[in-house]
Parts: C-alpha cells; sequence; structure tokens
C-alpha cells in the first residue's frame, strides 16, 4: 500500500502521517506515504520525522500539474489536507485560497483521475455549511459558506463531486469540526491564546466571545479520515463531528484555569467581519455506517494540548513574532 498525502506538513496532516508512521492504523503498518507539501508559512518540515523508512518526503505545490504527474503513479490512495486553512487570512487576502483550494484541489483530482489513483479522500470542513443558530447540519444540507476560506473549500468539495459523479473517481469528502492538539500553527485560537498565555501576554477574544464551536481532538479527526478511506463510499460525503460544544467565551475560562492566568489577560476585540455564531455537525452517518467514535475526552485532551505547548517553546517563539494577522 502506497498513500500519497498532501499538506502532510501541516497540523492535521503531519497528525495522520505520524499515527500511519507508528504503526496505529491496523492493516497499514507496512504503508509506505509520499508527503507532498508546499511549506507555506503553516508547514512545517520538522512536524515529520526527519528520517523514516516509509517516508518520502517532495516539497512541492498541489498546483504543478507536471509534478503530479511525475509524483502520483504507483500510489495506491491519496489523501488531500492541503489547503489556505485560516479565516482571518481568507478574509484579508482571498486570491490564494482561490488558488489552493478551489484550483489546487481540481488539479490534483484531474492528475488523480489521469495517472489512475484507484482512491482519493478529500478532507474538509464544516465551515462549507455556514452557521446554524439550533440543531445539527446533515451530509444533505444546502451548502452556505460565509467567509472566504469556507467558499473555498465549498468549490473544493463540489469539484470532488463532479470527479465522483462525472468520472466515477473513487473520491469520498470528509467535513470535520474544529480541531485542537499538538502541532498546530500558533494562528488559531487556542494555540494562540496558550501561547500569549503562556508568555504573560494579552489574549483578543473576538465580540462577546459567545461563538459555539464543536472542539474535536486531531487524533480523532485523524482516525474518521482513516476509517473515510479505508471503510468509506466513493462519491458520499462523511461528517466527522462528536466534539464537546462550547463557546470561546468558555475554551477562554479553560486556557486561563489551565495556564495559571487570571481574567484581566482578556481583551475584547471587534469582532470577526462575518464571523458565524455556531457549528453543530450531525455525525450519525459516519457512526452508524463505520463504527466512528471521538476517543479523547475535551478536558483531557486540552490539558494535554497546553502541556505540549508549554514544553515545546521552541515550536512558538518565533511563529509569535508574526501573528499580527489573528491578534
Ligand atoms: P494547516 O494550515 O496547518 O496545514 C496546511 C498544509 O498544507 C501546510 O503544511 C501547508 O504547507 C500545505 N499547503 C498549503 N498550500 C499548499 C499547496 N498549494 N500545495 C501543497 N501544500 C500546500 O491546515 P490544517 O489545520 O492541518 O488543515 C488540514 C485540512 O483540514 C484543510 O483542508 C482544512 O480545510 C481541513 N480542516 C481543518 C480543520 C481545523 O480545525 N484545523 C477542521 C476541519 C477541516
Amino acid at each position: 500500500m502506497k498513500l500519497l498525502v498532501t499538506g502532510g506538513a501541516g497540523f492535521i496532516g503531519s497528525c495522520y502521517v505520524r499515527a500511519l508512521l507508528d504503526g496505529r492504523y491496523p492493516g497499514y503498518e507496512d504503508a509506505s506515504v509520499t508527503v507532498l507539501d508546499k511549506l507555506t508559512y503553516a508547514g512545517e518540515r520538522t512536524n515529520l520525522p526527519d528520517r523514516h523508512e516509509r517516508l518520502t518526503f517532495v516539497e512541492g505545490d498541489i498546483c504543478d500539474q507536471h509534478l503530479l504527474h511525475e509524483l502520483l503513479p504507483g500510489h495506491d490512495a491519496v489523501l488531500h489536507f492541503a489547503a489556505e486553512s485560516h479565516v482571518d487570512r481568507s478574509i484579508a487576502d482571498p486570491s490564494v485560497f482561490v488558488r489552493t483550494n478551489v484550483v489546487g484541489t481540481q488539479n490534483l483530482l484531474e492528475a488523480c483521475l489521469r495517472t489512475g489513483v484507484e482512491r482519493v479522500v478529500h478532507i474538509s470542513t464544516d465551515e462549507v455549511y455556514g452557521s446554524i443558530s439550533s440543531g445539527s447540519w446533515t451530509e444533505d444540507w444546502p451548502l452556505a459558506p460565509n467567509s472566504p476560506y469556507a467558499a473555498s473549500k465549498a468549490g473544493s468539495d463540489l469539484m470532488a463531486r463532479s470527479y465522483a459523479r462525472t468520472h466515477g473517481l473513487d473520491v469520498s469528502i470528509t467535513r470535520c469540526s474544529n480541531n485542537y492538539g499538538p502541532y498546530q500553527h500558533v494562528e488559531k485560537l487556542i494555540p494562540l491564546f496558550t501561547t500569549r498565555l503562556l508568555n504573560g501576554e494579552t489574549v483578543p477574544l473576538y465580540g462577546d466571545g459567545s461563538h459555539v464551536r464543536e472542539w474535536l481532538h486531531v487524533t480523532d479527526h485523524c482516525e474518521a479520515v482513516h476509517l473515510v478511506l479505508s471503510k468509506g463510499r466513493g462519491g458520499e460525503i462523511y461528517n466527522i463531528g462528536g466534539g464537546g460544544e462550547r463557546t470561546n467565551r468558555q475554551i477562554t475560562e479553560l486556557l486561563l484555569e489551565l495556564t495559571g492566568a487570571t481574567a484581566e489577560m482578556v481583551r475584547h476585540v471587534t469582532d470577526r467581519k462575518g464571523h458565524d455564531l455556531r457549528y453543530s455537525l450531525d455525525d450519525s452517518k459516519i457512526r452508524d455506517e463505520l463504527g466512528y467514535a471521538p476517543a479523547v475526552d475535551f478536558e483531557q485532551g486540552l490539558g494535554e494540548t497546553v502541556a505540549w505547548y508549554r514544553a515545546h517553546p521552541d515550536r512558538w517563539d518565533q511563529a509569535t513574532a508574526d501573528r499580527g494577522a489573528a491578534a
């Protein structure tokens, strides 16, 4: 079994690759993996082992057709994690989101088709559904993305769907809720707040902090992606949820407690433009069909995540200098 993982040097892709190389996915202990990653500001080569007999690392762009045609032959499956992923950046400069997320995904799907890759999993997000005040989204809910990031991911989902419908490409789409865990770039809420509080800096809370997200540990997300790869059906969408629903204010309070900081460290800042109020997924399809069940308790997982950032100041010292966009 030979897998190609795009975006495998990012937060979630690298978690998947580390688990695969550690033999944590039964039946895939001998699988070899090619990571294709452009190493943008969000990608870190050090998120992956320096050397491993089953790992090949290629620095490159999913928009590069020539490279894809060289690389893909011989791979049994592609897991497509690569994306521009930060909503605030998409509001400031959406063009790179369209390029990587929409054009890059189409490019990859076309190359998979032409080079005979048999299976593709396209990793997407609950943000494509928009915002929901009550209840939860099922997979057939209409797409109503509100940010340029979400719109570009919705575009990439529709591209994946079209390759399944038009060409019969065996591609499944996953839509997951917010992830947390180690190795996440410090621009995102949990690592941003954690590292600032550990540094004795204030944290910028958007609006009144009432925005609700469902937080899933990154290892649970990766387990679910692997289930979809090995047992999921082509042309189908699988929601991946099951994390705890919490407001940003509740997350902030937990982080204050875990870092030993006080409430004065919270600064209220003008809300993000078009900020979605609530996300909530109905994930009964992946539970019933594929036997998915998240394993990590939120409070324990969050405590371990804070401990990881505390133990790895070298990982975020440099990046903290460059995080004005999110703050
Ligand atoms: P990330 O920003 O941490 O990592 C993205 C990776 O893609 C980086 O390593 C980057 O270098 C690489 N990349 C970017 N553009 C590329 C290009 N043109 N060619 C090749 N590589 C490129 O993102 P993440 O949080 O790990 O998210 C991974 C996927 O999961 C994304 O598709 C995202 O939409 C989706 N997702 C994320 C979350 C979340 O909470 N982080 C939740 C649901 C879904």
